[in-house]
């Protein structure tokens, strides 16, 4: 991993139990940086972060961001990951991840402010919606339906992005934003709902992959190390963002399906099913910004990361 330009004594990860953050987490660790995990589980899990249990400078701490929370020990960076965020999820808890985005936003900023302490915040390609413009560079202000089944994720994070904006110039707060496209890799859960975790549990189970429409709407797909990677570079940089974080070569999902069915050596066929409303047809991030700026960009191949993850569920079939 390339240096980061900051150290840090101690981070605050909120959602740092969930897939992301947990890779976070460790890679935090792992260069010296104490870390308080602060997560309400409701979609991330103790098990995501137990490897760190016993690493000294490793605190994990329940709590709902949606709520004021405070911590036990001074932070000089805190990373704002807390929101439900695959479709089944925020499907599921509409209302948790509208107040993830606004109070948990307003909450985790006010640590910042009060510890004066840099401030992250992980949002999405998603605030591009079903984008008009391709691929999406960080100007682009997106098209997304405000009142449309997806909209409690995507509004909550324009608005969260507004949020730590407003903080930035009223407060002073020194702040970031990323934009995370698709990461996937080990300890997703299988029935999240995304499609990697999706097609690899249908093809290691010999079960048809279920790919929506005709399978030609496309994602660009990061490994999670290069996303941690990114959001640790730019959390180590002086940029306010937002800056796009992810991975500039397109995927179709029918492209993935095939390849998912080859490193799982599997028998599954390909069964194409209804597109859920609202679901985007292009994703692909303009990363222009953080390879002038931070030069980072993804490295991990398609094939190498999907690689690493099917043997992760092979691995862990409770997941
Ligand atoms: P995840 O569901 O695995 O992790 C989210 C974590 O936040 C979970 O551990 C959950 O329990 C916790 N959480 C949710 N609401 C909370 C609350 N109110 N209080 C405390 N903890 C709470 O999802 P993920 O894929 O790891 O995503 C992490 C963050 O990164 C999210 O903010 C998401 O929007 C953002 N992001 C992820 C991706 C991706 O491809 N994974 C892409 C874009 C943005």
């Amino acid at each position: 991993m390339r240096a980061p330009r900051r150290r840090w004594t101690r981070a605050v990860v909120t959602g740092g139990a969930g897939f992301v953050g947990s890779h976070l987490c460790t890679a935090l660790i792992e260069q010296g940086t104490q870390v308080i995990c602060v997560d309400d589980f409701c979609t991330g899990s103790p098990a995501n972060v137990a490897h760190l249990a016993e690493r000294d400078g490793f605190t994990l701490l329940r709590a709902d961001v949606t709520k004021p929370f405070a911590v036990p020990d001074p932070v000089d960076l805190v990373l704002h990951f807390a929101s439900p965020a695959s479709p089944a999820d925020y499907l599921r808890l509409p209302l948790h991840t509208l107040e993830a985005g606004s109070l948990g936003t307003a909450h985790a900023l006010a640590l910042a402010r009060e510890h004066q302490a840099r401030f992250l915040f992980a949002s999405t390609s998603e605030v591009y919606g079903d984008p008009q413009q391709h691929p999406q560079n960080e100007s682009y202000w997106g098209n997304v339906n405000p009142v449309g089944p997806r909209s409690v994720y995507d509004e909550a994070k324009r608005y969260a992005e507004a949020l730590t904006t407003a903080e930035a110039g009223v407060h002073g707060v020194d702040t970031a934003i990323v934009r995370l496209f698709n990461a996937y890799g080990p300890r997703m859960r299988a029935r999240d709902g995304r499609a990697v975790p999706t097609f690899i549990r249908q093809a290691l189970a010999a079960e048809p992959l279920t790919v929506t429409g005709d399978g030609r709407q496309t994602r660009s797909i990061t490994y999670v190390d290069d996303t941690v990677e990114g959001v640790l570079a730019v959390a180590g940089s002086e940029l306010s963002g937002p800056i796009n974080i992810g991975n500039a070569t397109e995927l179709s999902m029918l492209e993935l399906a095939r390849l998912v069915i080859e490193l799982c050596d599997s028998p599954s066929r390909i069964h194409f099913v209804e597109r859920p409303t609202d679901d985007p047809s292009v994703r692909c991030p303009d990363i222009a910004l953080a390879r002038d700026k931070l030069q980072w960009e993804p490295r991990t191949p398609a094939r190498e990361g999907l690689a690493r993850t099917v043997a992760w569920f092979r691995d862990h079939p409770e997941a």
